[in-house]
């Protein structure tokens, strides 16, 4: 909670069902702290769609500089907002919207999220890559937008139901002039395109789960390989796990998470800020991380 609450403090948000777990409410807080940004950052928990018309024509007359949609909501607020980004429209949805004089404008930064992560968490630049993206739901299709424009040379989507694999595929093919996008089903045919992989990329809530496996099994992935998941726990997830026992390179989605909460803050409180709030996001991301797993340790 910021210091200081007065009558000019602005209002900033996350949107969806649930949201109690978010990590988003003490990362943007502890970064506008830091930087002197004078906003609150609160839980907006939305049952369902209509409540969710209601809720964001409130916010047009709300002092809010922006909110984060989270699930289920990121796919129907493309149509709720007055102009939309053409990163969001290509990935298909919509995670953080930009309050300007009650008009609200989406746009959509997981997919950056995912390569400034590879770049500053792993050295790693998707130009000229190859990669795996397991998965094929809006947190792929974001990632596959921006690694078009980063000139992946290739990306396979490996997914349960071909259907919305092939779907992704095509709204994108259009746009990827420098990238080669096709589908693979998850299945054992898929073994070996992730091996050939550069980077395999997990957008699939396989692992988030106390019990769950690992979406993609080790004996598919290898030493020099990086391997990033989108999801994230206190603990390693059961992907970077399985990955670093072959000597692959893993990352879990914290950092993913971080760099798209940093690129919604640079849109809401300008390019500067936004940047130098990464650290302070992930430090406060971390020790929520740890105090939510010993709160759980002392109950087991
Ligand atoms: P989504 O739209 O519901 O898509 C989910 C995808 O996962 C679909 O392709 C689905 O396949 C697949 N899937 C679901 N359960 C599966 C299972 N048991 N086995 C194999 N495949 C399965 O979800 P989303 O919005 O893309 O989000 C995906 C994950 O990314 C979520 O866990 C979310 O929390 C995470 N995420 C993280 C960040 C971050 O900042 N770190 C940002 C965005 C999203 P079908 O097509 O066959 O149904």
């Amino acid at each position: 909670m910021n210091g200081r609450i007065t009558g000019r403090t602005r209002l900033a948000g996350i949107i969806g069902w649930p949201v109690e777990q978010s990590l988003s409410p003490v990362m943007h807080n502890a970064a506008y702290e830091s930087a002197g940004f004078d906003c609150v950052y609160v839980p907006l928990p939305v049952a369902d769609e209509t409540d969710l018309i209601r809720v964001v024509g409130a916010i047009r007359v709300l002092p809010f500089v922006g909110f984060n949609v989270t699930m289920p909501y990121k796919q129907v607020m493309l149509d709720l907002c007055d102009e939309v980004a053409m990163l969001a429209q290509m990935a298909g949805a919509v995670n953080t919207v930009h309050c300007v004089d009650g008009r609200l404008i989406g746009y959509n930064t997981d997919g950056r999220g995912l390569v400034d992560s590879l770049k500053a968490d792993v050295g790693f630049d998707p130009a000229g890559a190859t990669v795996a993206l397991v998965g094929a739901g809006g947190a792929a299709g974001a990632a596959l937008v921006s690694l078009v424009l980063g000139k992946a040379s290739r990306v396979t989507i490996v997914n349960r139901t071909r259907a919305s694999a092939e779907a992704l595929a095509e709204r994108i093919r259009p746009h990827a002039r420098e990238t080669a996008v096709d589908v693979v089903v998850l299945d054992e045919d898929a073994g070996e395109v992730i091996a050939a992989a550069d980077v395999v990329v997990n957008a699939t809530p396989l692992g988030m789960k106390e019990g769950e496996p690992s979406p993609v099994p080790a004996q598919w992935m290898r030493s020099g390989q990086v391997v990033a998941d989108m999801i994230y726990r206190a603990e390693p997830t059961p992907l970077v796990l399985a990955a670093r026992s072959v000597g692959a390179t893993a990352v879990d989605g914290l950092g993913m998470l971080v760099a798209q909460g940093a690129t919604a803050m640079e849109i809401w409180a300008g390019e500067s800020r936004g940047a130098s709030s990464r650290e302070v996001m992930r430090r406060a991301a971390e020790e929520e991380l740890a105090m939510r797993a010993a709160k759980r340790g002392e109950r087991s």
